[in-house]
């Protein structure tokens, strides 16, 4: 089994007490066994949606993490943004810096760290690049190979982190990802994946399935109160909780899991699809309805099958009309 990989740690710094306390209840779970790594994470400049929410602490919270590391011997991590982030951070001693989804999504911004990166006389021991936000396989990858470039022969070890789309997992992004670049570790981000605490075991079980190298999970003493992202932080307890941390082996059939991975989201947004597809129905259904107009329509059923007939879809048109009279049928049902 390859090395494991864990970052630990809550979304935000919040104040030295919140990052010291949450350092001390995960250090106290006494996780680290093994070939693992284990990593404490804090956000200290935070990419947030509104300005008019919680910006992260700055600066000084760098100190904080230099407070863990000193205290409890745990390499800390943090993300950075722009080349000042990436200066600062290694000023105050910072072992591991990630890439966000949303500057993932910019190669001008990551050209920007990359370059910054090229400073020498610090203790960077790893990078880590989530994918960006808008589902780009080769932007990932592209990224990837700004940072190596920048840390060429440095002995920074480059990781790929996955985090999903908004909250979807778009595995299919990151299955390509896996496969052009297996040499690459890869480790999974429950918690932006899903925005969701409850989720977060759940998908954690795909770590061991997909044979991915680890994780990146969000942990704050009080999630309910947290300042960001609080809906989806476990507590340290639930974090010891979780099976799969120690449960790992290798698994099988690794190549077949990433497929139903896939085939699992497509199929989700398929049923979402049909789904939405009914409920444009029933509103059809309400104006023929208000004009008295009957539900079906031949010259209109005629006219959807022609253009099903005309367009390529690289599916037998047997099915495909078969499947869209049972949509039909269902489509006028609701419309009743
Ligand atoms: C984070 O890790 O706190 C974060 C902002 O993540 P992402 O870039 O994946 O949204
Ligand atoms: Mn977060």
């Amino acid at each position: 089994m390859r090395e494991q990989t864990y970052i630990l740690g809550p979304c935000a710094a919040e104040s030295r007490e919140q990052v010291m306390e949450t350092a001390a209840q995960i250090s106290d779970l006494k996780l680290e066994i093994g070939d693992w790594k284990l990593i404490f994470r804090a956000g200290v400049w935070k990419p947030r949606t509104s300005p008019s929410t919680f910006q992260g602490a700055g600066e000084q919270a760098l100190e904080w993490l230099a407070e863990v590391k000193a205290t409890y011997g745990i390499p800390v991590a943090t993300e950075v943004a722009t080349p000042e982030h990436v200066e600062a951070a290694l000023k105050a001693g910072i072992d591991y810096l990630w890439i966000g989804a949303r500057t993932s999504a910019n190669p001008l911004a990551v050209q920007g760290i990359a370059d910054r990166l090229r400073v020498t006389g610090y203790g960077l021991r790893g990078l880590f690049i989530k994918n960006p936000v808008n589902k780009d396989a080769q932007l990932w990858l592209g990224n990837i190979a700004r940072l190596e470039k920048a840390v060429d022969g440095e002995g920074v070890k480059v990781y790929a982190v996955h985090r999903g789309c908004g909250h979807e997992p778009c595995w299919s992004m990151a299955h390509q990802v896996r496969l052009a670049r297996p040499d690459i570790p890869m480790l999974l981000d429950p918690s932006h994946m899903s925005g969701d605490a409850a989720k977060v075991p759940e998908l954690m079980t795909k770590v061991a399935e997909l044979g991915l190298d680890g994780a990146m999970i969000e942990v704050h003493i009080h999630p309910e109160t947290a300042l960001s992202d609080a809906k989806q932080q476990i507590t340290p307890d639930e974090l010891g909780n979780l099976e799969i941390l120690g449960a790992l082996g290798n698994l099988d059939n690794i190549e077949l899991n990433w497929l139903r991975a896939e085939i699992d989201e497509i199929d989700a947004h398929l049923w979402d699809t049909i789904a939405a597809r009914m409920d444009v129905s029933k509103r059809i259904g309400e104006w023929k309805k208000a004009h008295g107009v009957a539900p079906l329509q031949p010259e209109r059923y005629q006219a959807i099958v022609e253009r099903l007939r005309g367009t390529d879809y690289g599916l037998p048109d047997e099915f495909m009309l078969r499947m869209w009279d049972l949509i039909h049928e269902e489509s006028l049902k609701q419309q009743q």
